[in-house]
């Protein structure tokens, strides 16, 4: 299929993207991917999107996105893109291995995925007792008592989620001091069902067939650094995300941690005609405002580079 203008990827930057190629008469194309909605539909609630006064679920936000840019004409496929080829014009675009795309322009907004520690039994029981999106899992853990590892806004966001639930909620963080807003932080700090372990590091899970507990290391390094042992039944990473540029590795430039390199300020990137907008190409402040007022320079930048072509 032959069109002008693909995007990949249905977050805010995503959707944004489409709103504004399609009321450009672009007729967008839009392949969803494997989390419809993308990360924010993790969250619990979206407080801090303009508009939205009284805060917004993230499952009717994305919708209400996704229905605005198919009101102006977008199309939507779904489906996971499972190859490209930026080499020449058209660009080329094959979605589950079969179905090919040829495009104009390519809006790239395929997000960041969650990190892993990386330790072995973090693999092990994976699915039994780990988790990295408390909205999807914590409900398994009610009335128990889970770990959540980190000290940003997303591990603040998941134990207070998780404190509604659970019996208790450990934060496993790794400085002695916390990382998120101050917001964030006294809603954490005030809850009598949270207790942070400041300055630990995991160094392994247990349990027989499924997490039981998780040996941790105080102070590591230190004097008085000391091994403890706290018993868990869910382990909850929230410790930052990988951007999710892989399959454009052998024709975009990325940097060291894998985020698409744009030219300044714009979303282009070293490929004519190929945009990268949201959380792909942004490690600084990953905000679903922000990565959707870069869809809207994405959609605007395609839309001049396609004249440049006729
Ligand atoms: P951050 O990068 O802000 O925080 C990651 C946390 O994980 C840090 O405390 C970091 O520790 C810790 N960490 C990283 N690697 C390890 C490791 N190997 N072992 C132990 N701890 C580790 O990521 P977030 O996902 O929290 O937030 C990303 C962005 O999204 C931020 O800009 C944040 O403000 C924003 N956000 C906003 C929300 C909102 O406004 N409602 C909600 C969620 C996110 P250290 O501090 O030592 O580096």
């Amino acid at each position: 299929m032959r069109v002008k203008c693909l995007i990949i990827g249905s977050g805010p930057a995503g959707y944004t993207a489409a709103i504004y190629a399609s009321r450009a008469n672009l007729s967008p194309v839009l392949i969803e991917g494997p989390q419809l909605g993308g990360q924010l539909t993790t969250t619990t609630e979206v407080e801090n999107f303009p508009g939205y006064p009284d805060g917004v679920e993230p499952f009717t936000m994305m919708d209400d996105m996704r229905r605005q840019a198919e009101r102006f004409g977008t199309q939507f496929v779904s489906g996971i893109v499972t190859k490209v080829d930026f080499s020449a014009n058209p660009k080329k675009v094959i979605v589950e291995d079969e179905q090919e795309y040829e495009a104009d322009a390519v809006i790239i907004a395929t997000g960041a995925s969650a990190k892993y520690l990386g330790i072995e039994s973090e693999r092990t029981y994976r699915g039994r007792g780990v988790s990295a999106c408390a909205t999807c899992d914590g409900f398994f853990y009610r009335k128990k008592t889970v770990a959540v590892v980190g000290g940003g806004d997303t591990a603040c966001e998941e134990a207070s989620y998780l404190a509604g639930l659970c019996e208790k909620v450990y934060m496993i963080v790794r400085k002695p001091f916390l990382r998120a807003s101050e917001i964030m932080q006294q809603r954490v700090l005030n809850n009598p069902k949270i207790e942070v372990l400041f300055e630990h590091n995991t160094l392994q899970l247990t349990g027989e067939g499924k997490v039981q507990g998780a040996d941790l290391i105080f102070r590591k390094g230190e004097p008085d650094e000391e091994i403890r042992h706290i018993d868990i039944d869910g382990f909850f990473l929230a410790i930052g995300h990988h951007p999710n540029t892989e399959l454009f590795k052998d024709f975009l430039k990325r940097d060291a941690e894998g985020y698409i390199i744009v030219d300044g300020d714009s979303p282009r990137t070293n490929v004519p005609g190929v945009f990268a907008a949201g959380d792909c190409a942004d490690p600084h402040y990953r905000q679903a405002i922000v990565a959707a007022g870069s869809g809207a320079k994405a959609a605007i930048e395609a839309d001049k580079y396609i004249k440049t072509l006729s």
